[in-house]
């Protein structure tokens, strides 16, 4: 007697290695800032059909405009938090918003999309076997009693603060990755990133360069928030690009760190901003929010050994990139 089900379809991976097919990527949260960026990046190789899945909560159209209508690109506006259904060979999951303003706005909505969203994905992953990799932050540092902070530090965190929604989210969201790979054999890859800065960030997102560029722009005070000295450790997004296309084609399933080492002072930065874009601007001192870390800086050692992979624009290269950006958002034309 014959069996009545059908034979088993060939998994997407297999069926696009035999047949030497597109690999097809899904990027989640590929409207937003460090995804849109990504998926440029994704785009320039032919072989790439790119998916790109987001809510638009802090992601635009406008990031991805040059690809609509690109035979091998895809726009879905779907939420993370439900289950979704494509076949796909990897998976870069960024979907989350990453700017406190926005993260504690809706604070169980982000825990939802940390922990939900993450699930979901990696459900996929499983059911695809899709490889999956996750951007994770430096914030799973917490306020850092090591300095700069390596990989094998577990981090200092407060579990229930303001911005635990997102910290402890991204904690949890690390360990499920772990544990689908660990009991389903997944394979993931986990990127911790620290402070990412380029063109298309939020302009009023609240976050420290963008806010100082606007600023500057505007000729408005530079809001420093107190102490100043507290210190974080910027990444130019083309950088940031490189190191997570390392990691997604590297054998390692990390977490690596992916940061740019050059650490600086608030102030530090507000005078940066102030030579390199406008000597005229005042710098104003501002009440801070709470938890505010007071150092961040990451030790890349991981990323060098293992990726091959270290930053290459520093700080006084890459604040100038951003400003033809900035005006035309803002409109502002060049004095
Ligand atoms: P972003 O806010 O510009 O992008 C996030 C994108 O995710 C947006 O397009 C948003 O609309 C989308 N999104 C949010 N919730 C969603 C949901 N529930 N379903 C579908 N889409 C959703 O932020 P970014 O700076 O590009 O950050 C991207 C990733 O990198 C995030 O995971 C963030 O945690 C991580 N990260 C960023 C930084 C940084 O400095 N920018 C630092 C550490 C980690
Ligand atoms: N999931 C998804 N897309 C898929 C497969 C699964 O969104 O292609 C979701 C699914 O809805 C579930 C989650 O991923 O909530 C975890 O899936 P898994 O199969 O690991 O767990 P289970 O469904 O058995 O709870
Ligand atoms: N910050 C500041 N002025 C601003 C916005 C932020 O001095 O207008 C400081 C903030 O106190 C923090 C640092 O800049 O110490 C980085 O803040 P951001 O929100 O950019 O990123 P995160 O705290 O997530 O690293």
């Amino acid at each position: 007697q014959t069996s009545s089900k059908p034979p088993p379809l060939p998994s997407p991976l297999r069926f696009s290695k035999f047949f030497q097919a597109n690999m097809r990527i899904l990027v989640t949260g590929g409207a937003g800032f460090i995804g849109s960026h990504l998926v440029d990046k994704l785009m320039e190789n032919e072989k790439n059909e790119v998916i790109v899945v987001d809510n638009f909560f802090t992601g635009s159209k406008d990031n991805l405009r040059k690809w609509i209508d690109h035979p091998r690109f895809e726009l879905i506006r779907h939420d993370v938090t439900q289950p979704l259904l494509v076949e796909v060979d990897q998976i870069y999951h960024l979907a989350c918003p990453a700017s406190p303003i926005f993260y504690k706005y809706n604070p169980v909505k982000t825990i939802k999309t940390n922990v939900i969203g993450t699930l979901n994905m990696l459900g996929l992953a499983k059911r695809v076997g899709a490889r999956i990799l996750l951007t994770s932050t430096s914030e799973v540092y917490g306020d850092p009693l090591t300095h700069p902070q390596p990989e094998s530090y577990w981090g200092n965190v407060n579990p229930i603060g303001v911005r635990s929604c997102y910290d402890e989210g991204k904690r949890v969201a690390e360990t499920l990755m772990f544990d689908y790979h660990r009991q389903h054999g997944i394979e993931i890859r986990i990127a911790r990133i620290f402070n990412t800065y380029g063109p298309r960030m939020n302009i009023d997102d609240g976050r420290v360069v963008s806010n100082f560029i606007a600023q500057a722009l505007r000729a408005e005070p530079l809001t420093v928030q107190k102490p100043g000295s507290q210190t974080r450790s910027f990444c130019y997004v083309s950088d940031m690009v490189n190191g997570l296309i390392r990691l997604m084609e590297g054998q390692n399933t990390g977490p690596i760190n992916i940061g740019n080492p050059g650490e600086f002072t608030m102030l530090e930065l507000a005078e940066t901003v102030k030579e390199l874009i406008n000597p005229k601007v005042e710098v104003n001192m501002v009440e801070n929010t709470p938890d505010d870390p007071r150092q961040r800086k990451p030790d890349i050692t991981k990323a060098k050994e293992v990726l091959g992979w270290e930053p290459q624009v520093t700080l006084r290269d890459g604040l100038p990139l951003m400003v033809e950006d900035f005006r035309s958002r803002l409109g502002i034309s060049k004095a």
